[in-house]
């Protein structure tokens, strides 16, 4: 039977069983769309990495025999809309069946749903065989309980996967090493340059200006930093186990003005978009660490592997059990506008000043940076969470609806009222300065709590609590931040809160 399948551009994933086998009754059908360039604004570096690793698995294809529908964003037949494009194909090639993978995004699952209705000929869908779970495990292994832990399903991952298991108890006696997981780099031990791949892409950045689309941030276009095959995702996994893994652990939350990366390991765009699957990373990362078990501590590895096997997952689950709702809760009420410096990085506050410069010049910011930097000034500042959504969705190269939301929205913002974070992860500038250098260069003093010269961060603090208390009271997670709350005295709490409302009122003076 003639049967059109469909590859998004977040599915390229070689191994997936559809490309078993090569027949003349399969035809692949891929494009680069105005539809999914459009619906955010996307940093350049994002789009130039989806539509080059989309074109270089569309020619893998080829290689290997497969018939594959290819549309470039500036092909004049190119539809540049779903419905559009899985129609023209199926009149154009007469498909008698279409096949699709699921989609991890929300948005697309619909839009994919509505096609399928509207189209007379039969349709099948598959998993995408990428993730260790599917789309409602975790929902089921909630089931009847308040609380989504990640920590419950971490362990029960550990164990159906049997990883880092020592028959049933977790290898080195502890599940969990992440209170040894907390160090501040202090320029050692030394971190080897990036693994870049300095890809050309100067004639696709051509063709995506050409076609006029709306993007952000900047873009050296000759030297392309991004993994963009499978070869390559390979390539950079092999480089972080021998290169980084061993110190991973121990400077998972460090922060540095020198060092945009550390010790991580970029290998998020090559797995969101699915080049790079996490049973791949979790099983070299594994193999490396028993061939080298005298030089690495399980504590570097336990912490790698609980951001994959555990919160990557657990974020899926979330977002599957919660949405659509969970793209408009706003349980804190936060309504403030994203300031300007967003887009620019002009502010004085040294560490936002450089995560927000890093994240647009590298469409890439390490974790703390986007938590306890970006993500810590936008709550306490009490931003509108669509609008830090649509700026975290928009910047990061692997910014993907169902892992951005759930980290931005819920982890970072709170907007979910705890689903996925126990209590807010708010700071003053303390915080800041204990996990990195930041403050040594800022014109801001991070010990200063009143004052021009005080950071920010300091009076924001306090000014969060207060604005929020009655919302946190019964957060037993929070007693010890409220209680030192209700200690300050009166007048030193309004000093603070006048200065917060003054930078909330004008961000881009400060
Ligand atoms: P490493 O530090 O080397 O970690 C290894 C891998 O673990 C990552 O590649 C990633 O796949 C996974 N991982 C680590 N933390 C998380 C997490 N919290 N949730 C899910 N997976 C995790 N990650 C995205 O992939 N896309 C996003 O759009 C995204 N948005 C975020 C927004 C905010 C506000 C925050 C706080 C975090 C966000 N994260 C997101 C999670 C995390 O910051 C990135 O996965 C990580 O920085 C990617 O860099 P890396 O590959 O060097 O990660
Ligand atoms: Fe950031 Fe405050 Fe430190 Fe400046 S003093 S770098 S604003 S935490």
């Amino acid at each position: 039977m003639k049967t059109l399948r469909l590859i998004l551009g977040d599915q390229l994933n070689l191994s997936h069983s559809w490309f078993d086998k090569v027949t003349d009754d399969h035809t692949y059908l891929m494009a680069e769309m105005r539809q999914e360039t459009d619906y955010v604004k996307h940093h350049i570096q994002k789009v130039v990495g989806f539509f080059r690793s989309m074109r270089n698995f569309s020619n893998t294809l080829k290689e290997e025999g497969h018939h594959v529908i290819y549309y470039r964003i500036g092909d004049e037949k190119n539809p540049q809309n779903l419905p559009e494009l899985i129609k023209k194909a199926i009149s154009e090639h007469q498909i008698e069946k279409f096949e699709y993978q699921l989609p991890d995004e929300y948005r697309l699952d619909q839009q994919l749903k509505e096609i399928v209705k509207s189209i007379t000929i039969s349709s099948e869908v598959f998993d995408t065989e990428h993730f260790y779970t599917k789309r409602n495990d975790l929902e089921n292994h909630f089931k009847g309980k308040k609380q989504l832990l990640m920590e419950s399903f971490y362990r029960m991952m550990r164990r159906k996967h049997n990883i880092l298991m020592i028959n049933d108890q977790p290898e080195g006696g502890k599940w969990n090493f992440d209170q040894s997981n907390r160090k501040k780099w202090d320029g050692s031990p030394k971190i080897p340059k990036e693994l870049s791949f300095d890809t050309d892409a100067t004639e696709l950045l051509e063709e995506i200006k050409k076609a006029d689309i709306k993007t952000f941030g900047n873009i050296d276009a000759k030297n392309f930093p991004w993994p963009t095959s499978h070869e390559e995702c390979k390539k950079l996994l092999t480089f972080f186990c021998s290169n980084l893994l061993k110190y991973f652990g121990d400077y998972q939350d460090a922060l540095h003005t020198q060092e945009k990366y550390l010790f991580h390991s970029r290998l998020s765009f090559g797995m969101n978009s699915k080049m790079l699957s996490p049973q791949e990373v979790i099983h070299t990362v594994l193999d490396h660490y028993h061939a080298h078990k005298d030089d690495i501590h399980i504590s570097q590895v336990e912490g790698f592997i609980r951001q994959i096997l555990g919160w990557r997952e657990y974020m899926r689950g979330v977002y599957w059990k919660e949405m659509p709702g969970y793209a408009k809760v706003n349980k804190l009420e936060n309504r403030n506008p994203l300031p300007d410096f967003f887009w620019t990085g002009k502010t004085k506050m040294n560490c936002l000043h450089k995560a927000i410069t890093q994240s647009l010049d590298d469409a890439y910011a390490h974790h703390i940076q986007r938590l306890m930097i970006i993500g810590n000034y936008a709550l306490l500042t009490q931003i509108d969470p669509d609008k830090v959504d649509a700026w975290y969705l928009g910047v990061y190269i692997d910014a993907i609806e169902w892992v951005e939301i759930t980290n931005t929205r819920g982890m970072s913002q709170y907007a979910d009222g705890g689903i996925v974070a126990t209590k807010p992860y708010v700071s003053s500038a303390n915080y800041i300065n204990k996990m990195g250098n930041y403050c040594k260069e800022c014109s801001y003093s991070q010990t200063k709590k009143s004052g021009e010269k005080s950071c920010p961060f300091n009076s924001l603090y306090w000014n969060f609590l207060e604005d929020k208390k009655a919302f946190f009271k019964d957060n037993q997670r929070m007693n010890m931040m409220l209680s030192l709350l209700k200690k300050k005295n009166k007048e030193e709490l309004k000093d603070l809160q006048d200065r917060a409302r003054k930078i909330i009122a004008n961000p881009e003076l400060f």
